[in-house]
């Protein structure tokens, strides 16, 4: 889809600090974490309503999202990942997985804009975690 910002970053056509990807699935870092460690998982096919997906990609979505939160989970020993979806920002699905300690810390208000070199550390270290853990 044209002048969609998550189509531009899944053609690689707009630089993303990338966590892991496959053939239908990318994730990277949010610029504007809740916590660190804010992922976003998108599908590199463009839909623009979670609940309007296909069973079968919606699906694959969700597994998506779990198989990420387990070495996500990990790498900040966090009690729990948080998961929102919500899509309002930009009309292309995607999820939100936020590790987290304590009741309230999955809030969006808590977003600010990440430092651009700390992010992109972070993802090195998780690029490696993850490939290493999941592997494609
Ligand atoms: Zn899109």
């Amino acid at each position: 889809m044209q002048d969609c910002l998550f189509c531009k970053i899944a053609n690689k056509e707009i630089p993303s600090f990338k966590v892991w990807e496959n053939d239908k699935y990318l994730a990277f870092l949010d610029i504007n974490p809740i916590k660190q460690g804010h992922i976003l998982l998108i599908p590199k096919k463009h839909f623009p309503y979670l609940f309007d997906m296909p069973d079968e990609e919606y699906n694959q979505l969700m597994e998506t999202a779990k198989k990420l939160s387990l070495p996500l989970k990990e790498y900040f020993q966090a009690n729990r990942i948080g998961m929102i979806v919500e899509g309002l920002a930009v009309d292309h699905v995607h999820v939100h997985l936020v590790p987290i300690n304590k009741v309230g810390e999955l809030n969006p208000a808590n977003s600010k804009e990440g430092n651009q070199e700390e992010l992109k550390s972070l993802a090195d270290k998780l690029i490696q975690y993850f490939n290493s853990s999941l592997g494609h």
